[in-house]
């Protein structure tokens, strides 16, 4: 593998501007990170972007734009974090490195991809981390799960009614729920208002990432207001096929 040197670089100085100084210990697991990531995207189907630049920015730094809010949800002390749909473990990874009091939950559907986050976390020996294969529509109603976390974040995983009723569930009363979007998305907003509400919503603000290098990108912030009606989220696909 080539020699990057000084490792990290875009990084740090972009995750410097969030007003986040990344610790060298830090970096070492964000580039252990990088190298672990395009090893597996050989073998599994991981991530189209494996460029050490464009990985810092699109997939790392992009994750570390959610930590205006963690700071909103408390997150120098110990709370519980979701990631729904985490892929190939982002935005959550980046995240629980830089928050490391955090207790993490990844979730997706994908076996393959639960395989490379749980062997990820060992090899990071990130604590107080648990990886679970399943379905948002399913886990989300099992009572150790419903309603129970502080932040619960997702990237990638669909358009903002559909994920705000896989995402809301799981969110307590008093939490936030954040999805990390980019483009024109002012059409997509409008048409979760009703399903957030619906969900127990309540849209905070839509905040535009103020960062050169993630141009375009937009934090859509939701507080969970109150409980979701337990008819939610329906049956796998349907929120996809049919949003509220
Ligand atoms: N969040 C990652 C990122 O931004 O790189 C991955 C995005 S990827 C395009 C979407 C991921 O969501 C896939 O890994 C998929 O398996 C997962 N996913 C889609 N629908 C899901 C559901 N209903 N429950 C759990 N995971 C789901």
């Amino acid at each position: 593998m080539m020699q990057h040197e000084p490792k990290m670089r875009k990084l740090i100085d972009g995750a410097a501007k969030f007003g986040l100084g990344l610790t060298p210990g830090q970096v070492e697991q964000l580039q252990v990170y990088y190298e672990e990531l395009v090893s597996w995207n050989q073998r599994i189907n991981l991530t189209a972007i494996t460029d050490y630049e464009q990985v810092q920015i699109k997939h790392f730094l992009d994750s570390l734009s959610v930590a205006l809010v963690v700071e909103m949800a408390g997150g120098r002390s110990k709370f519980r974090l979701l990631d729904v749909g985490s892929g190939a473990g982002l935005p959550g990874i980046p995240l629980k490195i830089v928050f490391p009091e955090v207790k993490l939950m990844l979730l997706d559907s994908t076996a393959k991809k639960t395989a490379f986050l749980g062997y990820l976390i060992d090899r990071l020996e990130l604590d107080e981390v648990e990886v679970l294969t399943g379905r948002a529509e399913h886990i989300a109603h099992r009572g150790d799960y419903r309603q129970r976390f502080n932040l619960v974040v997702s990237r990638a995983v669909g358009r903002l009614a559909t994920i705000a009723e896989l995402t809301l569930p799981f969110c307590q009363i008093g939490g936030i729920f954040v999805a990390l979007k980019k483009g024109h998305i002012d059409g997509e907003i409008i048409e979760a208002l009703r399903p957030i509400n619906i969900l127990g919503g309540k849209l905070r603000e839509v905040k535009k990432v103020e960062l050169e290098e993630l141009e375009g990108r937009r934090l859509v912030i939701v507080d969970k207001v109150s409980s979701t009606p337990q008819l939610y989220p329906r049956r796998p696909g349907v929120p996809q096929r049919r949003p509220l």
